[in-house]
C-alpha cells in the first residue's frame, strides 16, 4: 500500500510527544507521534461538527456504560493526504471545539504509525481513515461510527472486512484498500468492519455526504 509521507517514522519534531494510543478496546494500536499545538480554528471544524451533531443525535457517535468513547469523523485538510479528525476518546462528548480535533499529516502503514499536530492526540480509528483517503482523491470526508443493528444487518452483504483485521491496525488497513480494489465500495460508500463489531465506515465528497451514507444507511437505503 502507498504510504503518504516515508519519513513519517524516522523524523520528529523536537516538540513531538511520543505516545502509543489505545483504541476503544483499550489494546495499543498505532505509534502516534503527536505535536501538541493550539486549538483549531473554529472555521476548520464547522463542517465535521455540522454531520457530528446528527450522528451523535443517533447515538452513532457515543459514550458506553463502561466510559469507552466511540464514534469519529474526520475530512481533508492541506497538502497531500492530510486529514482533520476528531481526537482520541471525544466520544462522549456531546460538542467537539477546535480543543478536540487533530490534523494527520503523516502516516507508514507498514510501520504502524502515524504523526500529527493539534491539541489532541488522533482518534485510534485514523489509519483507517487513512486507508479510505489513500484509495481516491474523490474520498474528501470519512465517518466511523457504531450501530449494533446495522452491522448486523449489513454484515457480508455490504462490503466487510476480514474478521481477522482488528480496528485500527495495519492490517484493517490493507482489508479497507482490498474492498476499494475489489468491491463496489467506490459506489457504495459504506463498508462493514468484520473484526470491529459494530463498527461501520463511510465516506464522501464532503462529511456531511459521509454522514448522509450512514443515516440513508439507517433508513433501509443500503
Ligand atoms: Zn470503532
Amino acid at each position: 500500500m502507498k504510504q503518504a509521507n516515508k519519513e513519517s517514522s524516522v523524523s520528529f519534531p523536537n516538540e513531538s510527544v511520543h505516545r502509543s494510543d489505545r483504541g476503544e478496546t483499550g489494546r495499543i494500536l498505532y505509534r502516534c507521534n503527536w505535536t501538541k499545538t493550539g486549538p483549531l480554528d473554529g472555521y476548520e471544524i464547522a463542517e465535521l461538527e455540522d454531520a457530528r451533531r446528527l450522528l451523535y443525535e443517533r447515538n452513532l457517535i457515543g459514550i458506553y456504560p463502561d466510559g469507552i468513547g466511540f464514534g469519529n469523523l474526520s475530512r481533508r485538510s492541506g497538502p497531500g493526504d492530510n486529514f482533520i479528525i476528531s481526537g482520541t476518546q471525544t466520544g462522549g462528548l456531546k460538542q467537539l471545539s477546535g480543543e478536540h480535533y487533530s490534523c494527520v499529516t503523516s502516516f507508514d502503514f507498514a510501520g504502524n504509525a502515524l504523526s500529527c499536530t493539534g491539541p489532541a492526540a488522533a482518534s485510534s480509528e485514523a489509519l483507517s481513515h487513512a486507508a479510505l483517503y489513500v484509495c481516491s482523491a474523490a474520498v474528501m470526508a470519512v465517518v466511523h461510527v457504531h450501530h449494533d443493528a446495522l452491522w448486523a444487518k449489513l454484515q457480508n452483504s455490504a462490503p466487510t472486512t476480514d474478521l481477522s483485521a482488528p480496528p485500527g491496525t495495519p492490517e484493517m488497513a490493507l482489508e479497507i484498500e482490498r474492498l476499494f480494489r475489489e468491491t463496489n465500495l467506490p459506489q457504495c460508500g459504506l463498508l462493514v468492519m468484520g473484526g470491529h463489531k459494530p463498527g461501520l465506515m463511510t465516506f464522501g465528497s464532503t462529511v456531511g455526504q459521509a454522514a448522509q451514507v450512514v443515516l440513508d444507511a439507517l433508513g433501509g437505503a443500503c
